[in-house]
């Protein structure tokens, strides 16, 4: 199979920046521990000094970070977690106005609705926040407890409408094939969030990680409500009933209306650098974005040769980048990519995109994995990507299979990552 495409040059432009396109901060406090959950988060007290110390610490790296230019021309940031909005408003508030002095045209930060109170609303809008990802998860009270979050339906429907009305662009989280749901639930759960006016949702199935509560709890168990066909049928269902109400899906879990898609989240799909800051966060540079940082980082070692990408993971503890928040005293998990392992890891992250992989991708892919055309072709064969306009892009099958999708897209690259 030989599709034809020659605009290698726009795609190899992003790996050549300087600076990062995206901005991650991490914020890793919850109130506490949803029983599913394995992100990087604990379990805190509102009044514990340590939020508002570590705040400050991110801030103080956001202004080093720009001190040496790793920002310029920055175009999206997003304050996640955690619950950025258990800081409260005048800590979440400098954290976000200094996010939005760099200028991104999309600044969003993630929120509970426990903690997203009209202050915390007004904090982000008067400092420069234009868009906040709400982790409503269901609109069943029974389902809410089960996952053991501090929101009932009630609340969340209220706190969503308060964050529509105040003019931001709203994003609701929804999880399926969690125990008690059921069709005619998940039916409801959809329903009443489409009706809240958000114009962004997405949709992940419940994945049970090892060391979770939801692990100890269910380990022995005969999950059927989680099986790989629970998820299926409900992530179909989400489709089926975002779509109609005019939502377009524009990554396996992401809709949007009116064209309000995540640009943070398509950056870490389509290939673009990005910085992250705070506890476990994860940073994706290239060769020369990385050389500036380890200017600063005194820990970074000198890239071995035919290097083509770095990813970082920050191994300082909370109480660390509190207490130290020179990007200086930064420790990292480092993994170096050649060429090939990135291009690799960009076809298998552009699968994940309707819009399917960009033409410049796939021709710069060319020269680099020469096995490419083979597998691209076999991946037709098997109803995992078809032809939609000029691109390949994943069909209904490889996107509900996408894990096999990805791993072959994934063994192009010869060789290990190799690890610092
Ligand atoms: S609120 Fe989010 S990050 Fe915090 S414990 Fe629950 S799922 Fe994890």
């Amino acid at each position: 199979m030989a599709l034809k495409f020659d605009n290698a040059h726009a795609w190899e432009a992003r790996l050549e920046r300087a600076s990062a396109y995206a901005l991650y901060l991490h914020v890793p406090f919850c109130a506490q521990k949803c029983a599913y959950c394995d992100f990087a988060s604990w379990a805190t007290r509102r009044d514990d000094p340590l939020m508002s110390a570590y705040t400050d610490a991110l801030v103080s790296q956001v202004r080093e970070l720009g001190d040496i230019g790793a920002l310029e021309g920055l175009r999206t940031a997003y304050i996640g977690g955690g619950t950025p909005s258990l800081l409260g408003a005048p800590a979440l508030g400098r954290l976000v106005a200094r996010a939005s002095a760099l200028g991104p045209e999309e600044l969003s930060c993630e929120a509970n609705p426990d903690s997203m109170g009209d202050d915390v609303i007004d904090a982000l809008l008067s400092n420069g926040a234009t868009r906040v990802s709400i982790g409503v998860q269901s609109l069943n009270d029974f389902e809410l407890r089960e996952l053991g979050r501090l929101h009932d339906a009630e609340l969340a429907q209220e706190r969503v409408r308060a964050a529509v009305d105040s003019g931001l662009d709203v994003s609701c989280d929804l999880m399926c094939a969690i125990p008690g749901q059921t069709d005619a639930s998940w039916h409801e759960t959809l329903e009443a969030a489409i009706a809240l006016g958000t114009t962004h949702v997405s949709v992940y199935p419940l994945m049970i990680e090892e060391g979770t509560v939801f692990d100890r709890r269910y380990s022995n168990e005969d999950c059927d409500w989680n099986s790989d066909e629970a998820q299926a049928c409900r992530m179909q269902k989400a489709q089926v009933e975002l779509e109609r109400h005019e939502f377009n899906q524009y990554e396996v879990a992401s809709y949007a209306k009116n064209g309000k898609v995540c640009k943070h989240n398509i950056s870490y799909w389509t290939g673009q650098p990005y910085l992250g800051l705070g506890t476990k966060a994860s940073s994706m540079l290239t060769l020369k974005l990385y050389l500036k940082l380890s200017e600063k980082c005194g820990s970074l070692p000198l890239p071995p040769s035919g290097v083509s990408r770095v990813r970082l993971t920050v191994k300082n503890s909370r109480s660390q980048i509190a207490c130290d928040p020179r990007l200086a005293s930064l420790r990292f998990n480092i993994e170096f990519l050649t060429e090939a392992q990135a291009a690799a890891e960009d076809l298998m992250l552009g699968a994940r995109m309707r819009a399917g992989l960009d033409p410049g991708l796939v021709s710069h892919a060319r020269r680099v994995l020469p096995s490419l055309d083979e597998c691209l072709g076999g991946l037709v064969a098997d109803g995992y990507l078809h032809t939609r306009g000029s691109r390949l892009a994943p069909t209904q099958r490889g996107w509900l299979l996408g894990n096999e999708l990805y791993e072959r897209l994934w063994g192009l690259a010869p060789g290990d990552v190799l690890e610092a």
